[in-house]
């Protein structure tokens, strides 16, 4: 389940910042444009980029949503519950 791209967007206002068990963020790659942003706005300092600027989400994301909002290509959407 896709609980949105945005906190803005999301069931419940609010609810980006607070970390879910079962709850993660995924990127597609297709939209991803390698600008860095989402690096610096995960707190946790899991996501990663390689040297072809591709981006990785760690196991442990919380699903915080931090870095969906950083996104300016709606590249990242949080699913879970
Ligand atoms: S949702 Fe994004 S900012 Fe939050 S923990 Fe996962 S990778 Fe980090
Ligand atoms: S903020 Fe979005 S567009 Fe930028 S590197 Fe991260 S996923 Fe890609």
């Amino acid at each position: 389940m896709i609980l949105g791209r945005r906190a803005s967007g999301y069931p419940g206002k609010g609810l980006a910042g607070r970390p879910g068990r079962n709850r993660r963020v995924r990127v597609d790659r297709e939209l991803c444009s390698g600008c860095g942003d989402c690096l610096a706005a995960c707190v946790y300092g899991i996501i990663r980029m390689d040297s072809r600027g591709r981006v990785s989400i760690g196991r442990s994301c919380r699903g915080c949503g931090r870095c969906a909002d950083a996104c300016p290509e709606g590249a990242l959407t949080v699913h879970g519950r």
